[in-house]
């Protein structure tokens, strides 16, 4: 079955901080958001690549049948819908993949495609090894019991059909969610949790981008 693959990175990143979005900074000579357009592309699995970024850069990249670039929205959420939209083909699956997530593994991508086909979607997770409270005006209020807790990664994968949904219910409902396994779970979708990697961390801090250099020949094994 052929997948479509979704990188939302329209975003400016605002905790990276700097001038440049995070995506587009250089890791190993090369920007970040076309290490992770480049594992894709060599997937065989992948038919399309439909990457949301600044509508002001648009007039710098080069379409092709196989990599597209369209306008992102004002959230995550809305350029995940543009990119959607913009997708011309028949697929069966869909994968929407973080821009700053560089060092997936294709091994569990294709478990994720596998496991999406059967059950629905599927996300890779790891466990938290912090205890994560919620607090709310300054005071805790709960603490979850960290061995239910799990922290979500990408590429997060679902039958097509599924996304259209629950994408098309919470703009309806107004919700605006930050990912869509999330989003599927809550319109009554199963949603299977996969054993994720420690190597696919999001490059969110300079902290974390500056130890992607030191190791990267390690975190890019396939
Ligand atoms: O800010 P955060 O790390 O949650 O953003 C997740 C991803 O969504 C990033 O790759 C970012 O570029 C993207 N994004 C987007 N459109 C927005 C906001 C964020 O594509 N309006």
């Amino acid at each position: 079955m052929t997948a479509l693959v979704i990188i939302p990175a329209a975003g400016f990143g605002a905790r990276f901080g700097g001038e440049i979005p995070k995506q587009f900074l250089p890791l190993a000579g090369t920007p970040i958001l076309l290490r992770t357009i480049e594992r894709f592309f060599n997937d065989e699995r992948v038919a399309q690549i439909v990457v949301a970024v600044a509508e002001t850069l648009l007039a710098n990249v080069k379409q092709t049948e196989r990599v597209r670039f369209v306008a992102g929205g004002a959230t995550r959420q809305e350029s995940v819908i543009r990119a959607l939209e913009s997708a011309e083909g028949d697929f069966e699956l869909v994968a929407v993949h973080d821009a700053v997530r560089p060092f997936f593994k294709t091994a569990t991508f294709h478990a994720l495609l596998d496991v999406a086909a059967e059950h629905g979607g599927a996300f890779p997770t790891v466990p938290v090894t912090d205890t994560i409270h919620v607090a709310r005006g300054g005071r805790l209020v709960s603490t979850p019991e960290r061995d239910q807790l799990v922290a979500a990664q990408t590429p997060q994968c679902f039958r097509i059909g599924i996304l259209h949904d629950v994408l098309d219910k919470a703009k309806r409902d107004g919700i605006d969610g930050t990912d869509e396994a999330g989003l599927a779970a809550r319109y009554g979708y199963e949603v299977r949790v996969v054993p994720g990697d420690a190597a696919n961390f999001k490059i969110t801090r300079p902290e974390d981008l500056a130890y992607a250099e030191a190791h990267f020949e390690e975190l890019s094994a396939p």
